[in-house]
C-alpha cells in the first residue's frame, strides 16, 4: 500500500502548520461514530510535525461527515438514553461516569458550597444532573446546538438556562466550566479554550474530559473526533490557552483523560498562550500516533479466528463495533458483562452474558489492554473450553 499524497490544503487545526505526517494504514480501516455506529472507511489520521497534535485531518469532507453523524445522533442509545456506566474491571453494574468525575474533582480541588457551573455540550443533562445531586447549592447552565433535550435539562434542580450559539455570547462568568467529551470533536480547540478562559471567574476551574487514545487505540477510529489526546497532550493544549493546568490524569475514569486548569491571570500565563508557542511532548505524540500500527496488528490477530464455527466479540462499544465492521460482520454473537446490554442484540446478533457463551467458542476481547486482561481471565475461569484472544 502506498501513502496517500499529502493534501496541501489540509493544515493542522491546532497550529496551522501544513507539515503533517499521514498514517498509511488508516484509510483502509472501517470507522465508528462516537455514538457507536459503524462508519465506512475514509478520512485521514495524521500527526503534526510542528506542534505534535495527533489528529484526524479536518477537511471540508470531514466536516460534512461530522455533520451527517450529528444529524442522526443517538445519545447513549445502547442503554436507552441513560448515562453510560463506568466499570472498575471487576464486572457488575458500574456507576454513572459523571458521579465518578465529580467525586474525583472534589477530592483534587476545593469547591465552594455555592457557585456557577457551565457545561458545554450538555446533551440530555447527565453531567448536570449528577452535579445537582452531589453539590446542590450551585446554579447550573448548559450549552447545546439544538433544543432537543431542553425540557429534560430544564427540569434539573438548580438549572438556570440552556444557551445556544457562541460561547462568547453567553452572559456572565462562571466558577467552573466543564467540557465532557466535547473538545475532541472541535475543529478549533484552542479558540474554544480561549473563549472559555474568558468566561471563567478569576481562580475559576476548567474541567476537560476526553478519551485517552494513549490507553485506548480504538478511539483513533471515531470518525467525528478530530483531535486525539493522552494526559500530557491534552495538558499541553489546555496550557496553550493561558490556563494553569493543575491536574492531568487518566486515573479518574478508566480509558479517559481528565485535565483541570485554573484561571490565574499573570504575565507568564498570558505569554504562554498562542498557537506559535505550542509544542506538545514529542515522544508522547509519537507514541499516541503509533496506535495506527497497533490497530493493523489487531486486525492480523483476529483474522485467524474468523473461520471458526463459533466466533464472538467481547464488547458492544467502539472496539467491538469497529472489529465487526472490519471483519465483514463475522461475529456470530457479542459478549458483555453489562446487565443493561445482555439479552439485547447488536447489529441483529445476540449479546450474551459470559456464562451463556457456547462451549468451545473463540472470543476476541475487543477492549484496550487495561481492561482486556481481567476480562480474559474471567472468561477463561468459566471453564467452557473457550479460546480467548486479547488485542
Ligand atoms: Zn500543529
Amino acid at each position: 500500500m502506498t501513502a496517500p499524497s499529502p493534501n496541501p490544503t489540509v493544515t493542522c487545526h491546532l497550529c496551522g502548520s501544513p507539515d503533517l505526517e499521514l498514517s498509511v494504514a488508516y484509510p483502509s480501516f472501517h470507522r465508528v461514530t462516537s455514538d457507536c455506529k459503524a462508519w465506512a472507511p475514509g478520512g485521514g489520521l495524521a500527526r503534526c510535525r510542528t506542534c505534535g497534535l495527533v489528529q484526524t485531518t479536518v477537511s471540508p469532507a470531514w466536516s460534512a461527515e461530522a455533520d451527517r453523524i450529528y444529524q442522526s445522533y443517538t445519545i447513549y442509545h445502547q442503554s436507552g438514553g441513560t448515562e453510560q456506566r463506568v466499570f472498575d474491571g471487576r464486572g457488575g453494574a458500574g456507576r454513572p461516569r459523571s458521579e465518578q468525575i465529580i467525586d474525583a474533582l472534589r477530592q483534587a480541588e476545593r469547591l465552594p458550597e455555592r457557585g456557577r457551573l457551565l457545561d458545554i455540550g450538555c446533551g440530555n443533562g447527565g453531567f448536570l444532573s449528577a452535579w445537582s445531586r452531589l453539590i446542590p447549592g450551585w446554579t447550573l447552565a448548559g450549552t447545546e446546538f439544538d433544543a432537543k433535550y431542553q425540557r429534560e435539562v430544564e427540569s434539573i434542580p438548580g438549572f438556570e438556562r440552556l444557551h445556544f450559539g457562541e460561547v462568547k455570547d453567553i452572559p456572565g462568568t462562571f466558577d467552573v466550566i466543564t467540557l465532557i467529551h466535547v473538545l475532541e470533536h472541535i475543529p478549533s480547540p484552542l479558540g474554544l479554550l480561549q473563549q472559555l478562559r474568558d468566561k471563567l471567574n478569576p481562580g475559576g476551574l476548567l474541567l476537560v474530559e476526553v478519551p485517552d487514545c494513549g490507553q485506548n487505540v480504538f478511539m483513533l477510529l471515531v470518525a467525528d473526533h478530530c483531535s486525539h489526546f493522552s494526559p500530557p497532550l491534552l495538558a499541553g493544549v489546555v496550557a496553550a490557552s493561558g490556563l494553569q493546568v493543575t491536574q492531568a490524569t487518566n486515573t479518574w475514569v478508566t480509558k479517559e483523560v481528565s485535565v483541570v486548569a485554573r484561571r490565574i491571570d499573570s504575565p507568564a500565563s498570558c505569554a504562554a498562550a498562542g498557537t506559535s508557542a505550542i509544542r506538545l511532548p514529542a515522544a508522547e505524540s509519537a507514541r499516541v500516533f503509533a496506535g495506527e500500527r497497533e490497530l493493523a496488528r489487531i486486525v492480523e490477530r483476529v483474522t485467524p479466528l474468523l473461520g471458526r464455527a463459533q466466533f464472538g466479540l467481547f464488547g458492544t462499544a467502539i472496539a467491538a463495533t469497529w472489529l465487526d465492521a472490519q471483519t465483514g460482520g463475522a461475529a456470530r454473537f457479542f459478549v458483555d458483562e453489562d446487565l443493561n446490554r445482555t439479552g439485547k442484540t447488536h447489529f441483529g446478533r445476540p449479546i450474551l452474558a459470559p456464562q451463556d457463551v457456547p462451549c468451545g467458542a473463540a472470543v476476541f476481547v475487543a477492549l484496550p489492554p487495561v481492561l482486556s486482561g481481567p476480562v480474559s481471565q474471567r472468561l477463561r475461569a468459566l471453564g467452557r473450553d473457550l479460546e480467548v484472544v486479547v488485542p
